[in-house]
């Protein structure tokens, strides 16, 4: 089969374009899918630069996100059969552990997620567990299939399982335009919330506003949280998506009303800010940090997808061949919602 792979870390040109043996069947509860879109994330970038610390047996094939058709099943498989349309639940744990026992995989000390320590699905065929297999929710497209899960899921878990957001409710989205920063838009949106974004580009603001933000602020000319104090009659938000960290997080504690909720799954400005713990514990917050979600959120997420008809905001859609484009684009900050890889041969 062809697939993209990396042979050593290091920049884009590093992704070689490659026939590789297809996967087989290792154990009776796998599956082989044949690819048809697979989908970018960040986590791509760090794997291939070899900047998260874990061990990969190089050479390795990216992509935590993925759908197609499945090819192949193991003789114990009950949940999918041969021809089905899936998209892909992208970590599995040790089977055995109190959270794998608990559909939490996710939890596992010795997690492996698809293109981390699984072999992912920058290719045309990708084999993994039987049960992390979903239907593809609604009319969705396969491309639109592959944008989804991995931001989805975690998106899902940080609103609606940690910070419980309700309808009326209000939300500050930290860097629009991201693929975390638009499903935020997109779920918040959807479950009734009033919706505020930020960013460093009016282009991107305005992008936000024709998917729903009620609200857009320029992070560079502007105090956001001075800015969501005047918006709500100095209440404050109810909940703030921040994934960007550094000198955003104390921004975004002072954003918060009183029993505020802060989370976060990223900090790609900086590890390291400042916290004013009497901000914390004055104002009742709860912070919250996530990464993934369990099985239980997805199949919520895939659930609610399909009732209130969500559909991924894909930005643009590149060629197996070209991921190299497609890493830069996502490295260069030009994209607004999910960079989609076509994966099977045209
Ligand atoms: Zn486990």
């Amino acid at each position: 089969m062809k697939a993209m792979r990396i042979h050593e870390y290091g920049e884009a040109d590093k992704l070689r374009y490659e026939d590789v043996d297809e996967p087989r069947l290792a154990s009776p509860q796998e599956v082989i899918v044949a690819l048809k879109s697979a989908a970018l994330n960040h986590i791509d970038l760090w794997n291939r630069q070899g900047l998260t610390g874990m061990d990969i047996t190089l050479p390795h094939i990216l992509g935590a996100d993925g759908a197609g058709v499945v090819v192949e099943i193991g003789e114990d498989v009950k949940n999918v059969k041969v021809g089905d349309k899936v998209c892909l639940y992208p970590p599995t744990g040790c089977g055995a552990c109190e959270f794998c026992l608990t559909d939490r995989d996710f939890l596992c000390l010795h997690v492996r997620v698809l293109g981390e320590r699984l072999q992912g699905t920058y290719a045309e065929y990708v084999k993994l567990p039987a049960k992390n297999c979903f239907p593809i929710p609604a009319d969705l497209s396969f491309e639109e299939a592959a944008a989804f899960p991995l931001v989805f899921l975690t998106v899902w878990r940080m609103l609606v399982t940690n910070a419980e957001l309700k309808p009326g409710e209000h939300v500050v989205i930290l860097g629009i335009g991201s693929g975390i920063g638009t499903a935020a838009l997109q779920l918040a949106k959807h479950m009734g919330a009033h919706v505020v974004v930020t960013s460093t580009s009016d282009q991107k603001l305005e992008l936000a506003r024709n998917w729903g933000a009620d609200h857009g602020i320029n992070s560079t000319t502007s105090d956001f949280a001075k800015e969501v104090r005047e918006l709500t009659g100095k209440r404050g938000a109810d909940v703030v998506v921040d994934c960007v960290g550094g000198d955003s997080w104390g921004m975004s504690l002072a954003t918060l009303a009183k029993n505020g909720r802060l989370v976060t799954c990223g900090a790609t400005a900086g590890t390291n800010p400042q916290t004013d713990l009497r901000r914390v514990f004055w104002n009742h917050l709860k912070i919250f940090g996530s990464t993934l979600g369990s099985r239980g959120d997805f199949r919520q997420l895939l659930t609610f997808m399909s009732v209130a008809r969500v559909r991924p905001i894909v930005d643009d859609v590149f060629p197996l061949k070209d991921v190299a484009a497609a890493h830069r684009r996502l490295e260069q900050r030009k994209q607004f919602g999910k960079i989609v890889i076509q994966t099977a041969a045209v």
